[in-house]
């Protein structure tokens, strides 16, 4: 029988990814997106590159109608969650917009899920919930404390999942919430295939992207925010994953939910990391010899906000979904600059 999901947020980045990834596992995928941060071109390569169809259609998650057609139309059996607006800085500007989106977004979703008796989600959160802890291996265990909108939109979204789960208790003769949370560390790279991958609007805030901007021309030069802190080149410490990788770990997520694992319900966190850290130094020299390209870049300030280091503990992750990376850094450079090369505009 088939067994469809309904991808949120399917044209994005990670989202066109998960689509791929699911199409060639063989589940049937519809997609949801309002095409607020993406184009549908991602999707048009995605069913080229797999030879598969999929069902698209242009809706806001946050209007319920819309959506309840859709799950009216399709039999869905699960929801894979990545709608969402997601940059730090825009979310400090305009909060009542993020909160909106994000967090009423997926109200509305969880309410048109429950009115049609789907009850399966894999859940987009983010490593910015742990705000600043003491140890720089984060655990699922520690304390949220998200320190901008955006990671308060992903922790109160959280909070109100683990409401969800929770209430199930109190309805026992209903089929329970099965709810995965996925923190993601940062993801980068680009589908081997070079024909989907992250293109952001205007100018770039997040490394990886800035670095094959300034190796391809596009813009001039990278600033290193921060060397000066205690790590050992100075850089910043981040875990990067491949967003192969990354995708993956949601398909072994909807596998877990479907599984005797999560037989009576439940709402649980993963970190999806690949359990080291590597500084922006590391990333610019690995860019470097991978590609032969020279990264033009200067030493600047700290950028406000910033952690010195954290990477992710993955291991529950591998205990209970089975996964793990597979993709190393040389990987992700070479995927991001294959996809770059291939697509100087992005899909324009
Ligand atoms: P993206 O912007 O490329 O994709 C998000 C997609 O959601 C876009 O296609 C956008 O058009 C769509 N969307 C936004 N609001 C919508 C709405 N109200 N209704 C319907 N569609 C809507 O971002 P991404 O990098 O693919 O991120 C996907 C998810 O993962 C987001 O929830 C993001 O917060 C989360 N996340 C991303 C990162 C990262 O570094 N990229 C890290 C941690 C978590
Ligand atoms: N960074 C940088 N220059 C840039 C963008 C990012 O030095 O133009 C650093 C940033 O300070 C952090 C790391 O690269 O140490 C990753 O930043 P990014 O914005 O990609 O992700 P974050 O971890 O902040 O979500």
């Amino acid at each position: 029988m088939a067994n469809t999901i309904l991808v949120t947020g399917g044209a994005g980045y990670i989202g066109s990814h998960a689509c791929l990834e699911l199409l060639q596992a063989g589940y049937q995928v519809v997609v949801v997106d309002n095409l607020a941060n993406s184009k549908l071109e991602s999707l048009k390569r995605v069913q080229e590159i797999t030879g598969k169809s999929l069902a698209f259609y242009q809706v806001d998650i946050r209007d319920h109608d819309a959506l309840a057609d859709v799950f009216a139309k399709e039999s869905i059996n699960a929801v894979i969650h990545f709608a969402g607006l997601k940059a730090v800085g825009e979310s400090c500007e305009q909060p009542q917009m993020y909160y909106h989106n994000n967090v009423y977004g997926t109200l509305v979703l969880t309410q048109v899920m429950a009115e049609s008796n789907v009850k399966q989600l894999v859940f987009s959160s983010s490593a910015t919930v742990y705000g600043a802890a003491e140890q720089v291996q984060y655990t699922e265990d520690l304390p949220i404390g998200a320190i901008n909108p955006y990671g308060r939109t992903k922790a109160m979204v959280e909070d109100i999942l683990r409401d969800l789960s929770a209430s199930d208790s109190l309805k026992p003769s209903q089929s329970p919430w099965k709810i995965a949370v996925l923190r993601y560390f940062n993801p980068i790279g680009a589908h081997e295939s070079g024909r989907i991958g992250e293109d952001p609007n205007g100018i770039p805030n997040n490394l990886m992207p800035y670095v094959t901007q300034v190796a391809i021309g596009k813009l001039a030069q990278l600033s290193v925010f921060g060397d000066d802190y205690p790590t050992p080149d100075g850089t910043g410490i981040r875990d990067y994953i491949h967003v192969v990788d990354l995708v993956k770990g949601h398909i072994k997520a909807i596998e877990a939910l479907q599984s005797e694992k999560f037989a009576d319900g439940g709402c649980k966190a993963y970190n999806l990391g690949a359990g080291k850290g590597c500084s922006v130094l590391e990333i610019i020299n690995t860019f470097e010899k991978v590609t032969g390209r020279k990264v033009n870049y200067k030493m600047a300030p700290r950028r406000a906000g910033d952690l010195a280091e954290y990477f992710a503990d993955p291991a529950l992750a591998l205990r209970e979904l089975n996964w793990k990376v597979e993709k190393n850094l040389e990987d992700m450079a070479a995927d991001t600059w294959n996809w770059q090369v291939n697509n100087p505009q992005g899909y324009n």
